[in-house]
């Protein structure tokens, strides 16, 4: 079955409900929007010399913008025409965006303003690429345009291309199905949230990611969708708008849940209108969790997932997080949970094998909302799904009850404030610059943003690396909150038999600093 189905259900089921807000302010109701993302997709599919003439079942439509009131119509109407979103979180560097329309060979691209000089070097990496900005006339022209039946799609038909970074630099292009989906979207109402109509859910993190995700279980029950009216995560905003239209639930990245605490906490505000806040995407210390819970009540709900696996690998219940009588309820806190209803999760050796409870090992994941594969990426999709597991890179210990808690992940990106960065892809930028002979990327634990960027370097001898010229170098090739917030300068970085840098040494160098 094709995902705008789920639409087009709830537009048939309750068409007078309201479906998408901009902050306080009502827009459509679900008849509307329904109405307008099939008349999207017509133009999508050359009804009327539309903006998307001659686009294909299976044709790549990119999204480069903010959360806003489009995002929805347009998802459903990329869906409903049989294309494949491709979802770009609006925070990369304009080059970074240029890889990715080139490499999924977007046909499309939607953006929220004018895309100025970028618009060139988007076109010359994507041959045939059409730039439609979300505000112009055209857009205007498309939502209002004459409806179209919605396109079958097979289960196992690509829906959404999600792009995360890879290790080695390169982003990758994570293969979601419509099947992927619609498996997601069910655990969300048995693992994370029974979601009802009378429901608001609020794009407070970006709705190119996991937030975005949360769309499907709203829109199969009818619930309201809010876009802040700021575009960003502002904690009286939230506040605000969940006394308004109550019964609100969101996706919180652990810092910001932090920064929702200590406001709460702070000015004692009410925050009896929020639902539920399903926090992941990074570790959330024990002690946070804690005292979330003692600020917020319960209202929390922690999930696992990765792109590979879209917000589906763990969840840790809501009666779990208040299960304050449980003789393991510290360590259940501290824990991601249990395996979602439809996948297997294994602690497994290097060969794969699974261990025993309380032994450490990768984290495989088999079900259903695992990937087809990475984007025409044979040699990275066969070294991450073998022997018809999901091979996460992430190191946990599984214990007698089926609770996984996280050790460590072996990849070595760093998580700052949610988002994910790839060392390799710093390291690269700063190695552009003469004066650097070699240099090393890490995480240092911070308190506001879970990890910071920190780059040990290593100049050649006689030239110096101005901390500006550094800085310069990553502005100009990579999105801004990937570049390091401090360099360390240092005479060699510590290395391995194989000469390999030792990573875990260089983060010893924080915890040695707070013993001295
Ligand atoms: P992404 O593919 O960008 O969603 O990043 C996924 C990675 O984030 C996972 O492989 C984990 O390393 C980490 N992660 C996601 N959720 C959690 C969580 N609840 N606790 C700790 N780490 C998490």
């Amino acid at each position: 079955m094709n995902l705008a189905q789920l639409l087009a259900r709830s537009a048939r089921v309750f068409p007078e409900r309201p479906a998408v807000a901009l902050g306080e302010q009502e827009l459509y109701s679900y008849g509307e929007l329904f109405r307008r993302s099939a008349a999207i997709a017509g133009k999508l599919r050359g009804g009327g010399g539309g903006v998307g003439k001659g686009l294909q079942p299976g044709d790549r439509v990119a999204l480069f913008m903010a959360n806003c009131p489009q995002y929805l119509e347009l998802l459903y109407g990329i869906w409903h025409a049989g294309l494949v979103a491709v979802p770009i979180n609006n925070k990369l560097h304009p080059r970074e965006v240029a890889f990715i329309v080139g490499h999924s060979a977007a046909s499309l691209l939607f953006v929220a303003s004018d895309p100025g000089p970028n618009a060139q070097t988007w076109t010359d990496s994507a041959p045939g690429l059409r730039i439609v900005s979300v505000d112009g006339p055209a857009y205007r022209q498309m939502s209002s345009g004459d409806p179209i039946d919605i396109v079958a799609r097979a289960p196992d038909d690509l829906a959404w291309l999600f792009y995360t970074s890879g290790t080695t630099g390169r982003p990758k292009g994570v293969m979601l199905s419509q099947r992927n989906l619609l498996a997601m979207t069910l655990c969300y109402f048995v693992d994370v949230d029974p979601a009802t109509g009378s429901d608001s859910i609020l794009y407070a993190a970006p709705m190119s990611h996991g937030a975005g995700m949360y769309n499907f279980a709203h829109v199969l029950v009818g619930a309201r969708h809010v876009v802040p009216a700021s575009g960003a995560f502002d904690v009286a905003e939230i506040l605000t708008l969940s006394r308004h239209f109550g019964q609100l639930s969101l996706f919180a990245a652990p810092t910001m849940v932090h920064r929702l605490v200590e406001h709460v906490a702070v000015c004692r505000a009410d925050c009896s209108g929020i639902k539920t806040i399903v926090y992941g995407g990074g570790p959330m210390y024990l002690e946070d969790i804690r005292r979330a819970l003692a600020v917020l009540g319960d209202r929390l709900v922690q999930i696992y997932g990765q792109g590979e696996s879209p917000m589906t690998i763990t969840a840790l219940s809501r009666q779990h997080l208040a299960d304050r009588a449980h003789p393991r309820y510290r360590e259940r806190i501290a824990s991601v949970g249990v395996a979602h209803s439809v996948v297997e999760v294994v602690v497994a050796d290097e060969d794969g094998r699974p261990l025993p409870a309380g032994s450490a090992g990768e984290v495989l994941v088999r079900g259903e909302t695992v990937m087809q594969g990475y984007w025409r990426d044979t040699e990275a999709s066969a070294a991450t799904l073998r022997d018809g597991w999901l091979h996460t890179g992430d190191v946990g210990v599984l214990d007698g009850d089926g609770f996984l808690t996280l050790k460590d992940r072996s990849k070595d990106v760093i998580i700052s404030g949610g988002a994910n960065i790839y060392p390799r892809e710093v390291e690269e930028v700063l190695l552009r610059h003469v004066a650097v002979a070699e240099v090393s990327v890490v995480g240092r634990p911070s308190a506001e943003w879970g990890e910071e960027v920190v780059a040990f370097v290593v100049c050649r001898p006689g030239l110096l690396a101005p901390t500006e010229e550094l800085d310069r170098l990553c502005l100009d090739s990579i999105a801004r909150f990937k570049r390091p917030k401090d360099y360390v300068f240092v005479g060699a970085l510590p290395k391995n038999n194989y000469g390999k840098v030792l990573k875990t040494e260089l983060r010893r160098h924080w915890s040695q600093q707070r013993e001295n």
